[in-house]
């Protein structure tokens, strides 16, 4: 055993596991941009992480074997009860998270990275004081970055979280003079950098510690300035900053497989965050530097809009059966009352009685980017009917009948006629042109990003209210 660890070879083994992995990865990745692939990029995901674990094990080993006094068997011990530990953990999450939870359940998983950054670029600095010369200053400045970046990841993904669980108010914290702060945040960590790198022995730590804790605040500020309906940007944006933490991180500890994956989910969900921001009508770099729209204020709700108007599901059921065209917009709440299996079967009677349904997509309805598009296809809803956004906007004055299914700002006008709200510019779905239009949500609340919608008091509106589940059930049965 000790000659294979203290072998030459082994080194050039544990590249190739670690190239080999990087490969699954990119594989993974592509496998999970189509969901008729996506089953088989998980596998790939899985297998190219249990080769990097394997092989980090093996490095871990050969490293107790030098410099490190620490005895072998405590070295394997310690890093499989850390293993142990945390695949305990992801598998209990993992079987137990409503589809719901899942973007906070990323969104916390994004803020383990942010601090695993800080720690390592911490142990790192103090751990390689004998570094001198160009190489120390390189490492000096990889240290400082990635505690910067894990430190902006770790509060604002926080912040994230505690906004996409709703034990934070969704709408917009913004300070006056916000992005003065940040710039100022800034121009401190670059002077404080220039205080670091110079710095003798542990005398480096006054302005590292002072820098994490401007990162702390900037982290936090720059994401609790962002409203709502920004979200998602948001959502994707943390994953990008988690990436390229995970990069600086590999940059420390030298290890080039953490370089290359971190650079994957960085790129990636610097892609994804800027397709967001095309399909939001947002501006990437604004939403980098936190909080766009209106200045923290809501409209609209002090507004009156006027009296809304009720229905009952059997006068739906009627109205349906009497439609030539009929267009389902499900928002977030379907997804809480899981009201897709009966949709389905409604849509399926309705199109069995010779009605054309189809769906419209907000690109972020519901809480994760593809979201309605994963439980409509749960509930077999044929794919062919589900279309985006862009694909369906121009029918609405054709359609006789929309749904809105627990649907509420992606189909908020507000977003296009009231240029002071914090969704104003967003494009949505204009259901409001069509014929009639039935709401079906519990209550008059707001939707995730705290506006009233204008929709719900117009003349072709009716509120059909109540769990949408039971609603749409009871329109099933009243179809018979
Ligand atoms: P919203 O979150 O705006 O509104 C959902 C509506 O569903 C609420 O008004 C609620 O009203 C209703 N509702 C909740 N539970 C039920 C239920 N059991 N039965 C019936 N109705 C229910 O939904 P949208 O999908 O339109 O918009 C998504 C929002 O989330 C956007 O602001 C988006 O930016 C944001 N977001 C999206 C992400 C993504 O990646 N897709 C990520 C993060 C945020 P009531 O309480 O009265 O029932």
């Amino acid at each position: 055993m000790n000659d294979l660890l203290t072998s030459d070879r082994l080194p050039g083994l544990i590249q190739a596991a670690y190239i080999l992995a990087a490969i699954l990865f990119i594989l993974a990745l592509g496998g999970l941009s189509k969901h008729e692939t996506a089953r088989r990029g998980n596998t790939f995901g899985m297998a190219g992480m249990g080769l990097a674990l394997g092989a980090t094990l093996v490095l871990a080993a050969r490293n107790s074997q030098y410099g490190d006094q620490r005895p072998l068997a405590v070295t394997l011990v310690m890093v499989v009860v850390a293993m142990a530990i945390g695949a305990v953990i992801g598998a209990w999450r993992a079987r137990t998270v409503e589809m719901t939870g899942m973007p906070e359940l990323v969104a916390i998983l994004h803020s383990f990275v942010g601090l695993a950054a800080v720690l390592v670029g911490f142990n790192s600095y103090l751990e390689a004081d004998h570094l001198s010369g160009s190489i120390g200053t390189i490492h000096d400045v990889e240290v400082f970055l990635g505690v910067f970046i894990g430190a902006v990841t770790f509060t604002g993904s926080i912040v994230a979280f505690l906004k996409l669980s709703a034990r934070m108010k969704s709408t917009p914290f913004a300070l006056p003079g916000r992005h003065l702060l940040n710039l100022g945040i800034l121009l401190a960590s670059a002077a404080l950098l220039a205080w670091f790198v110079p710095a003798e022995g542990d005398l480096g730590l006054v302005p590292l510690i002072l820098m994490t804790a401007l990162a702390l605040l900037l982290g936090f500020h720059l994401v609790a300035a962002i409203g709502g309906g920004d979200m998602p940007v948001v959502v994707s944006m943390l994953n990008s900053y988690s990436g390229w933490a995970a990069a600086a991180a590999g940059f420390m500890l030298d290890n080039d497989l953490l370089i290359i994956v971190g650079s994957l989910v960085g790129s990636s969900g610097a892609i994804l965050s800027y397709i967001m921001c095309t399909a939001m009508n947002r501006s990437f770099v604004s939403v980098i530097a936190g909080g766009f729209g209106s200045d923290g204020a809501v409209s609209g709700e002090e507004r009156d809009y006027g009296e809304h108007r009720e229905v009952q599901a059997d006068e739906v059921a009627e109205l349906l059966a009497d439609a030539k065209s009929v267009v389902i917009t499900p928002g977030y709440g379907m997804a809480v009352a899981q009201a897709q299996y009966p949709v389905a079967e409604m849509t399926k009677k309705l199109r069995d009685k010779g009605v054309d349904v189809r769906f419209g997509i907000h690109p972020v309805a519901g809480r994760l980017p593809g979201h309605m598009n994963v439980l409509l296809a749960e509930a077999k809803v044929p794919y062919d009917i589900v279309l985006e956004m862009d694909e369906i906007n121009e029918d609405f004055p054709d359609t006789d009948v929309v749904l809105v299914i627990g649907a509420n700002d992606t189909v908020n006008p507000a977003a296009l006629e009231e240029p002071g709200s914090p969704i104003a510019g967003m494009p949505v779905l204009e259901v409001w042109n069509a014929r009639d239009v039935i709401v079906f949500k519990r209550s008059m609340a707001t939707g995730y990003a705290g506006v009233q919608n204008p929709l719900f008091f117009k003349d072709n509106s009716r509120m059909l209210f109540g769990d949408a589940k039971d609603r749409v059930d009871d329109i099933v049965r009243a179809l018979g």
